[in-house]
């Protein structure tokens, strides 16, 4: 079987792909721009945080069927299937940003002899297949051909390895069957259903995949918003409907909202896809309009608590958009930080995976070890990560440490008996010891939109 090159392979789905081949039999060469990460993954230490992932990564070195390199020629010459993982940020008006790949597509072209086949695993937009296909014909060498496999990912940061062996659906897009076939022979040893398509139909399901959950987490969000004004309790009421087969019981856990590296970026690159082709977007706009106003919704909760802000100290406890990863990309508890200190409070945070100042959104606020060490003279204590050392917290000390009593568990993590039983107070989203907190007036917004409809 060919060598299979991974392009970005210093990055979350690069690297966990890199090893998943090649931990299937595959002989792999990973090619990254950033030669500090390819030396430390050729040294067996992965750049990133992921589950599982160091382990791999040195059984693939020690297997010999897994290397990596900064040097183009010598990956992408060796290679019959070269699959582009690198980066697709979003530009200031939410559309992805496809100059890395293109660079990535040019640098194959410049490199490959004979027939390569292209897979784009990074999340592109729609019609970017073609783009590929002009990139690599522009700078292709006479005796380079080239086919484009539009192969999207699904995976997810903190179970990155069992969603990428494991994966619900294999999605391959291609005009040319030939291709698809080789792409599908590489996933021989998996078990999930491949949907074979054309290229844009395989691009449109990540995003329509993507912003269907952002859509779900959005909704529970509204719910746990009503459910606060009507004394319901929305993880009682996200249990009732997912146990409804229709609706299903994942991503519907009310919070702060959507963050990372792919929802939010993805349903803004939907949104923009749709307004360029005429098409609506109220749907998506309404998706991301609740997912900000639930990062707002846990700041609102601190300075009720707080009144005047002036000399108060505020704990957040989790700095990554989610559990076991280390990736703080649009990471709600960034909003809510910057929120209160321009509100002139004094932040202190803490997270298992982010221990420095690297992030420049928190070069203003000291990040310490531990949460009793955040918590220490604090008026509020705020969960926005839930990740397991914080649900299995020593409350009593928590109390001991902290100044204030409220606590503040913006992903609806935490035991309240337990966090009450240390006499401190308990708010959740959604939840009823949420009474605490007076029914807040409706933003500005709706009722101006609603007075201009009854106009
Ligand atoms: P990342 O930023 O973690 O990694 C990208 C890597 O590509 C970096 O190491 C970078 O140095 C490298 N790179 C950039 N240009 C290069 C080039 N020309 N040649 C070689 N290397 C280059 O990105 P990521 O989070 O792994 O995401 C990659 C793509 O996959 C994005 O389109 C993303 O939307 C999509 N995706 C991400 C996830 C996720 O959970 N992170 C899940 C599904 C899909």
């Amino acid at each position: 079987m060919s060598t299979v090159c991974i392009v970005g392979s210093g990055g979350y789905v690069g690297l966990t792909y890199a090893v998943a081949l090649a931990d299937r039999n595959h002989d792999v060469i990973g090619l990254d721009l950033d030669a500090v990460k390819i030396a430390s993954l050729n040294e067996g230490r992965a750049p990133i945080f992921e589950p599982g992932l160091d382990n791999l990564l040195r059984r693939g070195l020690d297997s010999g069927r897994l290397r990596f390199t900064t040097d183009a020629s010598d990956a992408v010459a060796a290679a019959g299937v070269v699959f582009i993982c690198v980066g697709t940020p979003p530009d200031s008006s939410g559309r992805a940003e496809l100059g890395f790949v293109l660079s990535a597509a040019r640098s194959i072209a410049q490199h490959a002899r004979g027939h390569t086949i292209v897979v784009n695993k990074s999340t592109l937009p729609v019609g970017s297949v073609q783009r590929v296909v002009e990139m690599l014909s522009e700078h292709g060498h006479p005796d380079a051909s080239f086919s484009v496999v539009s192969n999207p990912e699904f995976l997810r940061e903190g179970t990155a390895l069992d969603d990428v062996f494991y994966p619900d659906r294999i999605v391959l897009g291609a005009d040319d069957h030939w291709a698809a076939q080789q792409v599908a022979n590489l996933y021989a040893t998996w078990t999930a259903p491949i949907v074979f398509t054309d290229p844009r139909s395989a691009e449109m399901i990540k995003y329509a995949s993507n912003a269907f959950l952002a859509t779900k987490i959005s909704f529970i969000n509204e719910v746990a918003l009503i459910c606060e004004r009507l004394g319901a309790d929305v993880l009682t009421v996200a249990r009732g409907m997912g146990l409804d087969d229709r609706i299903g019981a994942r991503y519907l856990g009310a919070g702060a909202g959507f963050g990372g590296s792919c929802f939010p970026k993805d349903v803004r690159a939907l949104a923009a896809m749709a307004r360029d082709s005429g098409a609506d977007t109220e749907l998506l706009d309404a998706v991301l309009r609740i997912n900000a106003a639930a990062r707002l919704h846990v700041v609102r909760k601190v300075l009720h608590e707080l009144g005047d802000a002036q000399g108060k100290r505020v704990a957040i406890l989790g700095l990554t958009f989610k559990p076991d990863t280390d990736d703080t990309r649009e990471s709600p508890a960034i909003d809510v930080i910057a929120e209160l200190v321009a509100a002139g409070i004094t932040v202190r945070a803490t997270d298992p995976m982010v221990s420095s100042r690297s992030i420049p959104q928190l070069s203003s606020i000291d990040v310490v070890p531990d949460a009793y060490s955040a918590a220490m003279g604090c008026d509020v204590v705020v969960v926005m990560t839930e990740w397991a050392e914080y649900l299995a917290l020593d409350f009593d000390r928590l109390a001991n440490a902290m100044r204030g009593r409220l606590v503040v568990d913006a992903r609806n993590a935490l035991s309240p008996t337990l966090v009450e039983a240390a006499g401190l107070r308990y708010t959740g989203i959604g939840r009823p010891s949420s009474s605490l907190i007076t029914p807040l007036a409706p933003p500005a917004t709706v009722l101006g939109e609603t007075s201009v409809a009854a106009d």
